[in-house]
């Protein structure tokens, strides 16, 4: 019909049909395109086709169903309705894959008589990490076709390359002519070809979940499951996939919906969604005027190589951008440079890095100890010094000056005023923070933070380059700690006080490690040093009695083989009875009887002091949005993404509760932090949630 979009476009070529998936720009399964694939199937057949050719139109095939779909009543057809036409169809349906095939997009080929892709194409089930299980018979025709290596695939949700796809058995054939718009003429030549042979579907073959055993599926999922954490949607895969190898196809099929329906409406479904989709809001800066361009970046400077430098280089160098490393003396740039290249080589040696993108990689970076001729030829500097302001504004002054006019410049600073580091230059419009989170070559966030002066141009170039970088920048306000620091800070005080009222070290983190966090704050403390920590409390005239004491006691983390914990030599990390005796004289001096704490209490109180402050700092505006703040917390924190990020996790207690327990605590503890912030009153007030707030969250 004129006018109308065609979500599944037809063509024809000889005796062979081709179907075109046409919803840009991944070729979502919306109600319209599931329609439209029952219709071609349908006319292909009334049409006489010998073959059905089934493609994306655009970069892709399919990224699978359409997410804003979930939760509301699904229109028929369903993918189950279109997959019995495909596999009824008399004529086969070869679906050709380039670019992706994901989740649905892939339980669509799957259901095809044969798959045929271009090299390089990426095929997937990655509903796992969204919280659900393949919900359209993925769990049953994958392993039909590959055997156990479908558990892998669907409990890791990683996607495999063409070639391996077709090594393990899912591919028919990999057509080296197919790349970009050719693969539909190499995919028709190919249909043609093979249409008269007899294609065994996927859910009728047997030899690849015959001689199912038991114990070796066992073994195999317990392998792929031990680092979940809690996490159910990937023993959902597990119980999905048994079926298939224990089950006819039709009750497999049944065992998986069971998993898919229980999985999407849970909690940890959401969490991961509400964070799959926060990460993409992150990326839209509000205040950014739509014409802000980033600047042209061919070169990135980045001055210091030690943790934080060598890091940020080895992103650059590792997405392709050329970098120069700046140190002050030979001996420290061959150190820094030496941490690169041991970083890569253990990658190489790991089979994770060929030998030739290794050379790739260590020809982009080069290091130097000319300072002003390095920047000079700079396009973005990004600075990672000693975190001293006197020395940073050294730096800056120099920057300013050998520094091309119209150059960002950047500060990778963790703790200290953008401003103020700004001030040294006579660009402070171009000056802003890039705070990349340790090891900064493996950690995803990066906040960029904002000065006074910093313009759209130096946040649209910071953005841009972050993103090149492998990176997921979140623009956030100039404050002490900026986001996540400042809102992690703000547990100690509660940790503290669990301490002496009855918690050992390792009751903490045990609680918050059942929760999912990748490490409890205790442990966090011994690996990052727990002097940093120590000099924070001087420079601020506080003091926190058991960390000091620890500190006292030579116990300084990690690095000293001890800090919280005792550790052995293979870093392992075992209860300290001194640490437990400092403690226990600290409770009886300051007089503070000992109970049993429950675990709910412990959780509470190590969380709700960070709720709190996220939502000061929603109302001074250092994050535009609370989606902000949980994407900070998932992707630098060890916050998992299962869990939604720390407002996720207000929203579900619900702020009337959240305002509640925060003054219940504020008064027991004595802690006037945890006063509920204005925002939480407000919210609670009205019934809102962090979920519903519009606007910033200024009061
Ligand atoms: P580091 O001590 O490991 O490295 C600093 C390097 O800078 C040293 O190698 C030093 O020789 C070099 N340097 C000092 N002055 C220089 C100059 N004028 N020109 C060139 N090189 C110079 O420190 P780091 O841990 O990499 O921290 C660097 C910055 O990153 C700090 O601002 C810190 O707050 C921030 N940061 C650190 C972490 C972390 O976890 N380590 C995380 C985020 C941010």
């Amino acid at each position: 019909m004129a006018g109308e979009p065609q979500f599944v476009e037809h063509a024809r070529d000889g005796d062979v049909h081709v179907l075109r998936l046409a919803n840009p720009p991944v070729n979502t399964l919306r109600t319209e395109v599931r329609a439209g694939l029952l219709d071609g199937i349908q006319a292909a057949t009334r049409e006489g086709a010998r073959a059905i050719v089934l493609i994306g139109a655009g970069r892709s095939f399919s990224a699978g169903a359409e997410m804003t779909e979930f939760g509301k009543p699904r229109k028929p057809p369903s993918l189950p309705e279109v997959f019995d036409a495909i596999e009824q169809s008399r004529i086969p349906v070869v679906a050709a894959i380039h670019g992706h095939a994901l989740g649905g997009g892939l339980e669509l080929a799957l259901a095809c008589h044969a798959r045929v892709a271009s090299p390089g194409a990426q095929l997937g089930l990655p509903e796992v990490k969204r919280g659900f299980v393949p919900g359209a018979g993925g769990t049953q025709r994958l392993p039909r076709l590959i055997g156990l290596e479908a558990l892998r695939l669907i409990v890791s949700g990683e996607p495999v390359g063409a070639e391996e796809a077709q090594r393990l058995g899912f591919v028919d054939a990999v057509l080296p002519n197919g790349t970009g718009s050719d693969l539909e003429h190499a995919a028709i030549a190919w249909a043609r070809e093979n249409a008269g042979r007899s294609f065994t579907l996927a859910r009728d073959r047997e030899d690849r979940i015959a001689g199912y055993d038991a114990a070796k599926f066992d073994e195999a999922a317990k392998r792929l499951t031990a680092r979940t954490r809690g996490q159910e949607s990937p023993l959902g895969c597990v119980a999905a996939v048994r079926a298939a190898f224990t089950m006819p196809f039709e009750d497999g099929l049944n065992v998986e919906r069971e998993q898919f329906t229980r999985l999407v409406q849970g909690e940890q479904s959401q969490a991961l969604r509400h964070v799959f989709f926060g990460e993409r809001e992150a990326q839209r800066i509000p205040d950014l005027p739509p014409d802000a361009k980033p600047l042209p970046v061919n070169r990135l400077v980045v001055i210091g190589g030690g943790t934080m430098g060598g890091g940020i280089a080895m992103s650059a160098a590792n997405h392709g951008l050329p970098v120069t490393m700046v140190e002050t003396s030979d001996e420290a740039l061959r150190k820094g440079l030496e941490r690169c290249e041991v970083n890569w080589q253990r990658t190489v040696k790991s089979g994770k890095l060929s030998q030739a993108d290794y050379e790739k990689r260590r020809a982009l970076l080069s290091g130097t100890t000319e300072f002003e001729k390095a920047v000079g030829e700079a396009d973005l500097v990004i600075e990672a010094v000693f975190e001293n302001m006197e020395v940073k504004q050294e730096v800056f002054g120099r920057l300013d000056k050998a520094a091309r006019p119209g150059v960002v410049l950047a500060s990778n600073t963790s703790t200290l005023d953008i401003d103020q580091i700004a001030s040294a230059t006579q660009r402070p419009e171009l000056v802003i923070g890039m705070h990349f989170f340790s090891p900064a070559n493996v950690m995803r966030l990066l906040e960029n933070v904002k000065g006074k002066a910093t313009t759209a141009t130096a946040i649209a170039t910071a953005t841009e380059v972050g993103k090149r970088i492998g990176k997921l920048p979140v623009l956030v306000g100039n404050c002490d700690g900026f986001v996540g620091n400042r809102m992690t800070g703000k547990r100690g005080p509660q940790i503290e006080k669990l301490l002496l009222e009855g918690c050992l070290p390792q009751d903490i983190d045990r609680v918050m490690e059942a929760y999912g966090m990748a490490m409890g704050p205790l442990a966090t403390g011994d690996l990052a040093g727990l002097d940093i920590g120590a000099a924070v409390r001087k420079a601020r005239g506080t003091v926190a009695p058991i960390a000091d004491a620890v500190v006292a006691a030579g116990r300084l983390g990690q690095k000293t083989g001890k800090g919280y914990y005792d550790y052995d030599e293979n870093r392992r990390r075992l209860p300290s009875k001194e640490v437990e005796r400092i403690i226990l004289d600290l409770s009886e001096t300051m007089q503070v009887r000992r109970r049993r704490i429950e675990d709910g209490e412990i959780l509470e109180r190590v969380l709700l002091p960070m709720v709190n402050e996220g939502a000061r700092i929603l109302e001074e505006g250092i994050a535009y949005r609370p989606i902000d703040i949980d994407v900070i917390f998932v992707n630098g924190f060890g916050w998992p993404a299962f869990r939604g990020g720390p407002m996720f996790f207000a929203d579900r207690l619900g702020l009337k509760a959240v305002r509640d327990k925060l003054a219940h605590y504020a008064e027991a503890t004595g802690d006037a932090n945890l006063k509920p912030a204005a925002l939480i009153e407000r919210l609670a007030q009205e019934g809102g949630s962090f979920a519903t707030l519009k606007g910033p969250g200024r009061v």
